[in-house]
């Protein structure tokens, strides 16, 4: 079986896996995600695309022709082929694919395929992760804000426009807190990576990231109590989520998510307080993600490797029903 390769653009670096169709990463390439080095902003897009293909050419010099696909953290269209907007990169009204593959041709097998980053992680974890065999899944990547992706019956959800997932703008506090988006009051300004950083600055604490998911794993009372904010936040957000769509699982991923049950187990409470007819249904399972940082890159080279297969057949987007059927089946 052909491998395939996944290349995604983080903060600090832009990564590309190949990746064998059970999802193992063989190999990896990366370089310094272009811009002002605490992020892709203020980098053109021209700069954006020359990491994409020096990182990938580097893979393709190595394991031959393969399909390639990039997650990109904006909102891509429902063919797979252009980035309508994205908060963090230079892209507006992109046509990343058909750029891409003219940089790659010949050395690539069919054309680049370009996916939401969450949209990606969430098919990887219902492919190889923690969603695998489920069919109604939800996707929430928890880092400096919130993504999301959707699978409803077995197939990914993307919305008449591709943008479905967006739950970060979801509005839970009319006229609250302001949003980078332009609007107040949206998730993803309670719930996010700067939402606990912000939560444990007001109750006192200049710590962050993995020193204040330590700090709160030894006890320390203003680690925990921002924990439990977000906490609080994610288990409402995960309720308005299950009120809507009614998933077997919500898988939470993204930084935010290291964590793990400091962060979990309030957010299960608080869930089934927000819910309604909580004491009368299953809840869905709420769980961190097993795939971890890589969950996008692996997620969107297995797409870009089954979408050929799966436009023939004029079902893109779908999962690859056999394998989650025959799982089901087992369970
Ligand atoms: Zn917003």
């Amino acid at each position: 079986m052909i491998p395939s390769i996944g290349v995604d653009i983080g903060g600090t670096k832009v990564l590309a896996a190949v990746v064998d169709s059970t999802g193992r990463v063989l190999d990896t390439e990366a370089t310094a995600t272009p811009g002002t080095g605490t992020g892709p902003e203020g980098a053109t897009a021209a700069e954006v695309e020359d990491a994409l293909v020096d990182v990938t050419s580097r893979l393709l010099a190595v394991y031959g022709r393969c399909p390639v696909g990039v997650a990109a953290a904006g909102f891509v269209d429902r063919d797979a082929q252009r980035v309508r907007f994205a908060p963090h990169l230079p892209w507006r009204d992109e046509h990343l694919s058909k750029q891409l593959t003219t940089r790659l041709a010949g050395r690539i097998q069919g054309d680049v395929l370009v996916d939401n980053d969450a949209t990606a992680a969430l098919w990887a974890e219902g492919r190889f992760g923690a969603a695998r065999g489920m069919r109604d899944a939800v996707m929430i990547t928890l880092g400096t804000g919130i993504g999301g992706g959707l699978m409803v019956h077995g197939s990914l959800h993307r919305g008449a426009n591709g943008m479905a997932g967006e739950f970060g703008h979801m509005q839970v506090v009319p006229d609250g807190r302001a949003c980078q988006c332009g609007r107040r009051g949206c998730w993803e300004q309670y719930c996010s990576g700067r939402a606990l950083a912000r939560a444990a600055e007001e109750e006192g604490s200049d710590l962050s990231g993995p020193a204040l998911t330590t700090a709160a794993y030894e006890g320390d009372l203003v680690a925990t109590a921002a924990y439990e904010q977000v906490a609080y936040w994610l288990g409402v957000g995960a309720a308005n989520l299950t009120a809507a769509f009614d998933p077997e699982i919500i898988v939470v991923g993204g930084g935010v998510s290291a964590a793990g049950e400091l962060l979990l187990e309030p957010a299960r409470a608080a869930l089934a307080d927000s819910l309604v007819g909580a004491g009368f249904r299953d809840l869905p399972q709420l769980v961190r993600a097993e795939l971890g940082p890589l969950a996008g890159v692996v997620g969107v080279a297995d797409l870009a490797r089954t979408a050929g297969r799966i436009r023939r057949v004029g079902r893109w987007g779908r999962a690859p029903s056999r394998v989650v059927r025959g799982r089901a089946r087992r369970r």
